[in-house]
């Protein structure tokens, strides 16, 4: 099976086993845990920011970033294929009491002044006030899609005139980093708090790290303990994410590669499934056009190759570390030949 479900499904290579088993450790609840630390104090300035805290998942971190951003009875501004809104188990409104109001986009890419449009101040006791618009980037629904940097600095200009806060869900900003040149701390500049996936394409078993001012963090740090999820010896794990900074971070491009001869492959061989122009990073969405997507799905796996269904008409393959350019390049011709009929 070449298993293009997502990029979560990488395991930790012998390198970074050998560094998880080398790790420094302590109980990271008294703050005593020095790898914790370390990765927290690393991810915080790669992202420009103050403090950072160490979580299980991007969905926590999500859940805590905008948490400290919006109050009970606020509402995100999120689009409508937002991880936040549709991957998260409407965690945001049943944990944290806000509201989420969506915006249509393209493959994911934020139009500034229709989100612009859409802030609610002043509005009380009628109508919701906006408190926290959340970003995407990459966008995975949308496909990998990178938001252009003029994009989110025209987001981050009109959130700040009318005094409403930004989260980045940047559970593949490393991605859109190699893709773009732009570094982590420029797209860090446009949040106020930003999260970022160490277990997806960068190959870390688990974790995820959200970063903002230091005053925020440290409420995050009460709040993730309150969840549940104040964890001791977690420096295993945050040696996973160190050594995936040190290593995985410039080879997203040869996932970025891999898909685009996904894309072309399936490309080549059906037309109307995949817009090749469209993929910039290591996801391929692709428009099951009048067949059901689980029936493609279906076949696909028949056919040896592993998909994700993202919508009722949408597969999804995600390239990386584990599987290899050549497997990558199969599985787009066992796919395309499924679309060819
Ligand atoms: C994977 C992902 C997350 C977090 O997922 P977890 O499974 O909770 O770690 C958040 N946002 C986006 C865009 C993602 O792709």
């Amino acid at each position: 099976m070449i298993d293009l479900r997502s990029d979560t499904l990488t395991r930790p290579t012998a390198g970074m086993r050998a560094a998880m088993a080398a790790a420094d450790v302590g109980d990271d609840v008294f703050g005593e845990d020095p790898t914790v630390a370390a990765l927290e104090a690393r991810v915080a300035a790669l992202l420009g920011h103050e403090a950072g805290l160490f979580v299980p998942t991007g969905s926590l971190a999500n859940l805590l970033g905008i948490s400290l951003l919006a109050g009970p009875g606020t509402e995100v501004l999120c689009d409508a294929q937002a991880h936040v809104v549709r991957a998260e188990m409407g965690a945001h409104g049943m944990l944290s009491g806000v509201t989420t109001r969506t915006f249509a986009s393209t493959r994911g890419v934020v139009d500034p002044d229709l989100v612009t449009g859409m802030f609610s101040i002043g509005t009380r006791p009628y109508i919701v006030e906006t408190g926290v618009v959340a970003l995407e980037n990459t966008h995975n629904f949308g496909g990998g899609s990178v938001q252009p940097l003029e994009r989110l600095d025209a987001v981050r200009a009109a959130a700040d005139e009318y005094g409403i806060a930004v989260h980045l869900d940047g559970a593949r900003l490393a991605n859109a980093s190699v893709a773009t040149g732009v570094s982590l701390a420029r797209y860090g500049q446009i949040a106020d708090t930003v999260s970022l996936c160490l277990s997806k394409g960068l190959g870390a078993p688990v974790g995820s790290v959200l970063v903002g001012t230091a005053d925020r963090i440290a409420r995050a740090r009460i709040q993730r303990k309150r969840m549940g999820a104040g964890w001791r010896q977690a420096g295993l794990l945050a040696a996973a994410g160190l050594y995936a900074l040190d290593h995985n971070v410039a080879r997203l491009a040869d996932d970025h590669a891999a898909a685009r001869a996904f894309a072309e492959t399936v490309a080549e061989r059906a037309d109307g499934v995949v817009d090749v122009d469209a993929v910039e990073t290591n996801i391929v969405v692709m428009n099951t056009g009048d067949q059901v997507a689980a029936d493609v799905a279906a076949a696909a796996r028949q056919a040896g190759v592993a998909l994700t269904v993202v919508g009722s008409r949408a597969v999804r393959a995600v390239t990386h570390l584990d599987v290899s350019f050549d497997e990558v390049v199969e599985a787009g011709r066992r796919v395309g030949g499924l679309f060819a009929g």
